[in-house]
């Protein structure tokens, strides 16, 4: 007998549920067995005794030792295995009919330990189930005291009851399959759209050639930082960057190399901030950026960093550097978000009358490190 372990919790769950119908199975034929006994009292006082032996306790003995055995290797040992099922079960009925050789019907019950089976859902366990229950009821007519009260008619036709519960069984199994694939499919086919959907959402978030935010999505986060700055007085700073000279770049060295040399900065940007700076594209060569969790002296500083770290990058295709100019505005309390916006944008543009390749707070150029 192959035994496996548990792989799956709900195997062992199972099983137990399994056992306890079988353990039911004995409990009926116990009571029927108890109710032959008091017909045996009445009708044959002779015969009492070995009634009780022979029909009661020793079939009785047998099968709560079987189920004691498979009880202990299921649930001491947690071993679970569809063929210790599949055998206690056989074997349970086997003993229940058995020990009532004259009982019409009974041998039916091998149906039932067939259709324990289905809950495997494996056509190949319910056939491997089908030649066992075969075999037993084959076994069944070898006995004498069966033989003689039963005809190979009687035989054949239960041969055919068990083949054709069988037939039923694969049906019932097809179906099922065919049920759990449509359903495979639908789960499937949703997991595609949470994906796409996922990607779509991204995309509509995240401008393609640099990877960063949109300018709608940074106008979302501004709204949402700006309310949350304001609620609760937590710091915000606004950094818009723009390229100097970009135009003279794209005229001088081509679009596609822009492109490669916009990209280069985007990631400049992206090396330079934290998660806790919100980096997006504003538009064409201008880039904006929401810094949190500083003070507007790191908040500086950070944008000084940053327009060192773009001054310092090398760009083969044009075989030089270029370098950006930004505007620092800190918000203040009262401050709506437009015109933390409007004030921003004006310190960048007195950054480039400046003359360029510098960050403009307030007014004030931020002279403290050193330009390039
Ligand atoms: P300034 O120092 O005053 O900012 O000068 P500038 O030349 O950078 O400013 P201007 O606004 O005159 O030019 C911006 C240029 O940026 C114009 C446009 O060709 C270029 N640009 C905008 N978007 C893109 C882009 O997606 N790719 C490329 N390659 N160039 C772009
Ligand atoms: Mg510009
Ligand atoms: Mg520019």
């Amino acid at each position: 007998m192959t035994q496996t372990r548990p792989n799956n919790p709900n195997d062992q769950l199972w099983a137990e549920k399994i056992l306890y119908i079988y353990w039911i199975m004995v409990l009926m034929a116990f009571a029927g067995q108890v109710i032959g006994l008091i017909t045996t009292i009445i009708y044959f006082p002779d015969y009492v005794m070995e009634f009780i032996l022979k029909r009661l306790l020793l079939p009785t003995a047998i099968q709560i030792f079987i189920l004691l055995t498979a009880h202990y290797v299921i649930k001491v040992k947690r071993v679970y295995s569809p063929k210790l099922i599949m055998f206690t079960g056989t074997i349970a009925a086997f003993v229940t009919v058995a020990s009532h050789p004259t009982v019409p019907g009974l041998q039916i019950i091998f149906l039932l330990a067939m259709a324990v089976i289905l809950i495997f859902f494996d056509k190949k366990k319910l056939r491997f189930s089908l030649y066992i229950n075969i075999i037993a009821l084959t076994s069944l007519y070898l006995f004498p005291s069966v033989r003689s009260s039963a005809s190979e008619y009687e035989y054949f036709s239960y041969l055919f009851v068990l083949w054709a519960g069988y037939r039923v069984y694969l049906i019932v199994l097809e179906r099922g399959s065919e049920v759990l694939d449509f359903l495979q499919r639908a789960t499937d086919k949703e997991k595609e759209l949470i994906v796409k959907s996922a990607m779509m959402e991204r995309l509509s978030k995240i401008d393609a050639l640099t990877n960063l935010y949109n300018h709608k999505t940074f106008h979302e986060y501004l709204d949402f930082l700006h309310e949350q700055s304001v609620s609760y007085d937590m710091p915000l700073q606004l950094a818009l960057i723009d390229i100097d000279d970009f135009k003279l770049i794209n005229d001088q060295f081509g679009h596609s190399n822009g492109d490669v040399v916009l990209k280069r900065v985007a990631q400049g940007l992206t090396d330079k901030l934290t998660e806790n700076d919100v980096v997006a594209r504003y538009g064409g060569e201008e880039f904006a950026v929401l810094l949190t969790n500083k003070s507007i002296e790191q908040a500086l500083e950070t944008m000084e960093e940053v327009r060192l770290y773009i001054a310092h990058q090398y760009h083969e295709e044009l075989d030089g550097n270029i370098t950006v100019s930004i505007g620092l505005k800190n918000l203040d309390k009262s401050m709506s978000k437009e015109a933390l916006f409007k004030e921003a944008d004006e310190l960048l543009y007195s950054a480039k009358r400046n003359g360029k390749n510098q960050v403009m707070y307030d007014g004030k150029k931020e002279s403290h490190v050193k330009m390039l």
